[in-house]
């Protein structure tokens, strides 16, 4: 089971660390486990205006280009990565990938308003002491508005100890940055999330979109998720939008900006200039 061979691998690594402490070597399948930095792509999923099909901005999704198993999506390794710490190591690298990306296609692309960049947090990003100013550094290295960089933050995080999380949500909302709720709906009390925590913009749940239009009571919650986010100054960005018909349902309904395969799947950077240099 997912399990057992989790646990293994964890065995696996930590006599592999232990191996290299000792100075003596470690085999080849032990590392495989972990990817290197070379092996990492940062893919770009576009999130677009729904009553335009505009691009306004993208998400930052890390993919593991393996030597053996082809491309990755984060879903494979990222768990274990949290599990042995690394994390951290590799959302830092993905804002160091995306946020200068988002200066050079703001530069090149240059539109009213700017276009955004999405980049996902982890729990472990919240322990880490460095991350406000990591993330104020490559900022200002990048010269962007940082409004224009969207942190998204999944219900999971908010678990945690909430003084120092509320403590770090005011230190972002310092700097100027965006914040964005991620998977909304998916949780226990998203309602007490909105309430407590200063958000910009709530991702909505592909869980919901996936029920549009035909299910009467997802389109009257979303509708009134909509509502309740806009007398909030929140925006709604709905994730996973497939069909047409969902497209259509959302905006119909108060909702502004969506991402999904209808629009485009997460790309490697080159298509995304494709694809700005095209509008
Ligand atoms: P997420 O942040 O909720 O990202 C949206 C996920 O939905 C992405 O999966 C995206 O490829 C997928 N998606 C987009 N449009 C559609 C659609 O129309 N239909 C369906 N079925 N799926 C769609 P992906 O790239 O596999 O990423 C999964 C999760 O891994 C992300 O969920 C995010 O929580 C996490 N993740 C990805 N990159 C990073 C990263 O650099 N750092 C951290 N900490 N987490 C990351
Ligand atoms: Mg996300
Ligand atoms: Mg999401
Ligand atoms: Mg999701």
């Amino acid at each position: 089971s997912a399990w057992v061979t989790k646990t293994r691998a964890i065995q696996e690594l930590r006599d592999a660390v232990l191996r290299v402490a000792a100075g003596l070597p470690v085999t080849i399948h032990e590392l495989e486990l972990l990817p290197t930095f070379d092996q990492l792509v940062p893919y770009y999923q576009p999130i677009v205006a729904l009553e335009s099909g505009r691009i306004t901005g993208f998400e930052a999704l890390i993919r593991w280009r393996h030597p053996e198993r082809g491309l990755l999506g984060p879903e494979a390794f990222l768990p274990f990565m949290e599990e042995i710490g690394f994390i951290v190591e590799i959302d830092r690298w993905v804002r160091e990938q995306a946020i200068p990306q988002l200066g050079d296609w703001q530069q090149h692309f240059p539109r009213t308003p700017n276009i955004s960049m999405h980049v996902n947090l982890s729990a472990s990003d919240f322990l880490d002491p460095a991350i406000v100013h990591s993330i104020s550094e490559i900022v200002k290295d990048s010269n962007i508005d940082p409004a224009d960089l969207v942190l998204e933050v999944t219900e999971l995080i908010l678990l945690g100890d909430n003084a120092h999380t509320l403590d770090l949500f005011t230190q972002f909302k310092s700097l100027g940055v965006t914040l964005a709720l991620d998977d909304f709906g998916t949780a226990f009390s998203s309602l007490s999330y909105v309430r407590r925590f200063p958000f910009d913009h709530l991702k909505l749940d592909i869980s919901f979109t996936s029920e549009l239009p035909h299910s009467t009571r997802s389109m009257l919650l979303v509708e009134e998720i909509c509502h309740l986010a806009t007398s909030m100054k929140m925006g709604v960005i709905a994730e996973g939008i497939e069909r047409q018909e969902q497209a259509d349902a959302l905006r119909g309904i108060g909702c502004r900006y969506g991402q999904g395969y209808l629009f485009a799947r997460p790309l490697p950077a080159k298509d995304c200039e494709r694809l700005l240099a095209a509008e």
